[in-house]
């Protein structure tokens, strides 16, 4: 069949075109797609600054209807709603059984080189190009394939364009603070960065009762944002000094502080500024394959602790139902969160308003 898709060609050259879509094969699902979160992590990708190679179909995020299923699939019919997940794990691997299916071995296997777990593609282009699947997703098209395992279902009273963020942007902030962190109620947190995930950081914050909740970032806009989302305290570094602020505002410096930017810069800071057995939390990407530079003497003589977060360390089929129950409970203000709406055609200006922080989170939406 067809599709209309964002497509990836080559590095950081954009378009949306009529693509070819194969039939889902055994174990996977052909799902319509209703909307499609926009992510900073497509970006990356679309600029070639991880393992991910054009060409390929844009978008990670995202939640549709199944229109039909391949072989051997018993979990899903059509009809059924799902959020798609990129983190097609296997469930079986030793890294999967020992409580981290974020970290299944499939994954760098073929999810981040945008193949699906069977290591094939189902997308070309109508000159017949293969295309690949950004993160085994591929979501920003009308129609997607993906495995059953990157699937979770959802019910009909919530939102496309809300199952569609909880599938990335909203498990990986929530996740850094509930699953990474395991902060206390009553703990102080710093959030550093108020895109799509640390604004759900921020979300997260609020769910384990931490008090204050200092949002930081270098744009008013987002920091507008933050507030609307529950930070307490909002501080923009872009002319004073992240560390010192932050130290100022809590005497010892935040119990927790989330870096959802990942920079070599705000890496330093966030372990800088935490407290005495205080602990960093990194969960953003932008210096993922560099190294960085790290102040040893914060980690020793401070008892400080450096977290990683990889997709907030989720466990896809246990932590994404319950974060749609959160929301339907009204405990997740993720209404809030989808600041804007794009056609397909728009997919550039989603971005560059991301880019921007125009927006808190943008969603393309699909008729
Ligand atoms: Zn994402
Ligand atoms: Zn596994």
């Amino acid at each position: 069949m067809q599709t209309r898709a964002a497509v990836v060609r080559e590095i950081n050259q954009l378009t949306v075109e009529t693509v070819e879509l194969d039939a889902p094969k055994a174990n996977e699902l052909l799902v319509r797609v209703h909307a499609a979160g926009v992510c900073h992590s497509d970006l990356h990708n679309m600029r070639g600054e991880l393992r991910l190679t054009p060409p390929f179909v844009m978008g990670h995020e995202g939640a549709g209807i199944v229109e039909a299923v391949g072989s051997g699939v018993t979990r899903f019919q059509p009809g059924d709603r799902v959020l798609v997940n990129w983190l097609p794990a296997d469930n079986t691997c030793p890294t999967c059984l020992s409580g981290h299916p974020n970290l299944c071995e499939r994954l760098a296997k073929t999810t981040f080189l945008g193949l699906l777990p069977d290591g094939t593609t189902r997308l070309k282009t109508l000159d017949g190009v293969p295309l690949k699947h950004l993160l085994s997703a591929a979501t920003m098209s009308e129609y997607a394939v993906i495995d059953q395992a990157g699937a979770i279902p959802f019910p009909a009273d919530v939102p496309f364009e809300v199952a569609a963020i909880i599938g990335c942007a909203v498990a990986t902030g929530v996740g850094a603070v509930i699953n990474t962190a395991q902060a206390r109620a009553g703990s102080c947190a710093a959030v550093i960065g108020c895109g799509g995930v640390g604004l759900s950081a921020i979300l997260g914050c609020q769910l384990a009762g931490c008090y204050p909740i200092i949002a930081v970032d270098v744009l008013d806009s987002k920091l507008e944002f933050a507030r609307r989302m529950g930070a307490t305290e909002t501080v923009n570094v872009k002319q004073i000094d992240a560390v010192k602020t932050l130290r100022a505002r809590t005497r010892l410096g935040p119990d927790y502080v989330f870096d959802t930017v990942g920079s070599a810069a705000t890496i330093a800071q966030a372990l800088q500024a935490a407290a005495p057995a205080g602990a960093a939390v990194i969960a953003g990407l932008h210096a993922a394959r560099s190294d960085v530079p790290i102040p040893a003497g914060a980690l020793i003589f401070q008892n400080k602790r450096l977290l990683g977060s990889f997709a907030g360390s989720m466990r896809p089929q246990i932590d994404l139902p319950r974060l749609v129950e959160l929301y339907r409970a009204g405990r997740l203000q993720l209404d809030a969160l989808i600041s804007k709406r794009y056609p397909l055609a728009e997919v550039a200006q989603a971005f560059a308003d991301m880019e921007a922080g125009a927006v808190a989170r943008g969603v393309i939406t699909f008729q």
